[in-house]
């Protein structure tokens, strides 16, 4: 099959022949139907977080089954999954006490005895945070997808594999935001949005999205934000504090810098949560006024939207089916799998909210 190869940091990917297994007792072959571009992507490609190479990246997918393992009883040949990167072993503590996004048990990767799920002449390749969807074909842990009603469109099924679900599960998990309360979120790409739509499907009664590019305005307002910062223009964390009276609720960092979650946490209410949903280069440190933690303010790390994806993906289905949960909007270019790297560029002007591969 063909796959988009990450060879050397920095470079660009290489579309190449990889060899995929078949299915061991407890895992599942996907044919890829759609797979979008992150950022947590672009992350590995610069260097500024590590992984093994050569590897195949992508790990925001959807597709159809086309062959399981012996033991698999959660989806069969034919079905519409969705895949995600929180692949979850189901018997550790985290699993058991309900926080499946937080499971590190090695039981859903292959033991380093085994052949290797994928291969290129004979030499093993790492998957990449268990998925490795850019890609024509997958092979994952029972436990890294879930089927989905078959009316639901794929490229944007996809979607709700990473982004969406990580900025809505910011919102309605990891901070529980309650109806009526004040949101901010800084950052207008697709993590950032799903976070504004999350609250929005919360109940939240005022939220401000941040961007320091002002096109990001108008999105944000389709996906229910309520007002907008242009953060190029302003200090953000004084006009938020302004807007609000003291600051909101709970704050929401959807870009990964340190200075940005210090704004986050810098415009929070007494009793306030900010929280960190982007990814920081290993080696930054972010700096906290003490005194301000007097006043029961919070700062958190938020992983894939703290998900317990087999349940909250058909949910979030069944969202954009009954249109609460907007995807139209968050696709600005369906590409081919050889335009891969052309994505990523546009990525990088800050300007699109997502780009989609679309396998035939
Ligand atoms: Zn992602
Ligand atoms: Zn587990």
């Amino acid at each position: 099959m063909k796959a988009a190869v990450l060879r050397q940091v920095g470079t660009p990917l290489q579309i190449e022949d990889v060899q995929i297994n078949m299915p061991g007792p407890h895992e599942v072959l996907i044919r890829t139907k759609a797979a979008g571009l992150c950022h947590s992507d672009l992350h590995f490609i610069e260097g500024s977080y590590p992984h093994p190479l050569p590897a195949v990246l992508g790990h925001e997918s959807a597709g159809v089954v086309e062959a399981i393992g012996s033991e698999v009883r959660t989806v069969k040949v034919g079905d519409h999954v969705i895949t995600c990167l929180s692949a979850y072993c189901g018997h550790c503590e985290s699993c058991l006490t309900g926080h499946l996004s937080l499971c590190v048990s090695p039981d859903t990767k292959r033991d380093a005895k085994d052949e290797p799920r994928l291969t290129q002449n004979g030499a093993g390749l790492p998957q990449f945070l268990n998925l490795s969807s850019f890609a024509e074909q997958m092979l994952v842990h029972e436990h890294a997808c879930v089927a989905i009603r078959k009316d639901m469109p794929l490229d944007r099924a996809a979607l709700i594999g990473c982004s969406v679900m990580t900025g809505v599960g910011a919102a309605i998990h990891t901070s529980s935001v309650r109806p009526g309360e004040t949101v901010a979120v800084i950052g207008c790409g697709g993590v950032g949005l799903a976070a504004i739509n999350g609250a929005a499907i919360a109940g939240a009664g005022r939220i401000i999205a941040i961007d320091m590019v002002a096109s990001k305005g108008n999105l944000a307002h389709q996906f229910c934000a309520t007002e907008f910062i242009d953060a190029s223009q302003t200090d953000a964390v004084k006009e938020v504090i302004e807007m609000t009276k003291g600051g909101v609720h709970h704050s929401f960092e959807a870009i990964g810098l340190a200075k940005t979650a210090e704004q986050a946490f810098g415009m929070l209410r007494r009793g306030g949560t900010a929280n960190v949903i982007g990814m920081i280069p290993i080696g930054q440190m972010i700096s906290l006024p003490g005194f301000a933690l007097l006043g029961e303010k919070r700062i958190q790390g938020s992983m894939m939207g703290s998900n317990r994806f087999p349940v909250d993906m058909p949910r979030l289905v069944d969202m954009y089916m009954n249109g609460k949960l907007k995807l139209d909007e968050m696709i600005s270019q369906r590409i081919r799998l050889d335009q891969v790297n052309e994505g990523f560029a546009e990525m990088k002007k800050g300007e699109l909210a997502r780009s989609v591969i679309v396998f035939d």
